[in-house]
C-alpha cells in the first residue's frame, strides 16, 4: 500500500515516518502525476493559506478533487483539515471544499497556542495522544459527517466516508493509531 504525503509545505517527514511505522509505503508528493500511484493521501499541517496557494499554482486542487472522486481516501491534519473543509470562518472561499464542515482557524487563542493531550476517541478502546499547534476547531459538521472526537466545545476529529480530518498533529508523537486507522480506511476502500 502506497500512502502519499502532499509535500508543498508543512510537516511531511513525520507523516512518512508514521506511515512506515504502520507497515505501508510513504511517498513524498510534489507533482500531480504522482497521485496516480497512490492508494491514499495525507495533507499535512503547516499553513493552510500557503498550502492552498501552492496547490492552486501546481494544479493540485483539480488533481486532488479527481483523486477524491475515485473514492481514494484523504486525511487532512491541522492545516490539511482546513484545506479539505467546505467552509472556513471569515474566509470567502474554500480550498478543496470536500469535507462538509465549517472550520475556525487558530481557534484556541494565543494563551494556548500549543498543547498536548490524551484525546478520547468515539468507539476506540483507548485515547489518542494529540498535539495541537495553532489548531483549528470544527464548528459544525454536515449530516454525513461522523464526529470521532471533541475537545471542550469543539469537534477535533471527523470522518465522512473516505475523508478523515483531525485538527491536531497525530504525526508528532509515537502514537501511530490515527495513521493505522487511516490505513485501515484505505484497505476498506481499495477492497
Ligand atoms: N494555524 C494554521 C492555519 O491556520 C494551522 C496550524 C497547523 O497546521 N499546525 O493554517
Amino acid at each position: 500500500m502506497n500512502v502519499g504525503v502532499l509535500a508543498l509545505q508543512g510537516a511531511v517527514a513525520e507523516h512518512i515516518r508514521s506511515i512506515e511505522s504502520c507497515g505501508a509505503k510513504g511517498t513524498i508528493v510534489k507533482r500531480t502525476e504522482q497521485l496516480d500511484e497512490l492508494d491514499g493521501l495525507i495533507i499535512p499541517g503547516g499553513e493552510s493559506t500557503t498550502i492552498g496557494k501552492l496547490m492552486r499554482t501546481y494544479g493540485f486542487i483539480e488533481a486532488v478533487k479527481a483523486f477524491s472522486e475515485q473514492g481514494k481516501p484523504i486525511f487532512g491534519t491541522c492545516a490539511g483539515l482546513i484545506v479539505l473543509a467546505e467552509r472556513i470562518v471569515g474566509e470567502p472561499a474554500a480550498h478543496l471544499g470536500l469535507l462538509d464542515v465549517t472550520v475556525a482557524r487558530n481557534a484556541f487563542g494565543r494563551q494556548r497556542e500549543s498543547f498536548e493531550i490524551d484525546l478520547e476517541m468515539k468507539d476506540w478502546n483507548r485515547p489518542v495522544r494529540a498535539v495541537f499547534i495553532r489548531a483549528p476547531l470544527i464548528e459544525s459538521a454536515g449530516p454525513d459527517v461522523d464526529v470521532l472526537a471533541s475537545y471542550k466545545d469543539g469537534i477535533v476529529a471527523v470522518r465522512q466516508g473516505h475523508l478523515l480530518g483531525a485538527s491536531f498533529h497525530p504525526e508528532l508523537t509515537d502514537d501511530n493509531s490515527m495513521h493505522a486507522y487511516f490505513i485501515e480506511m484505505i484497505r476498506q476502500y481499495s477492497a
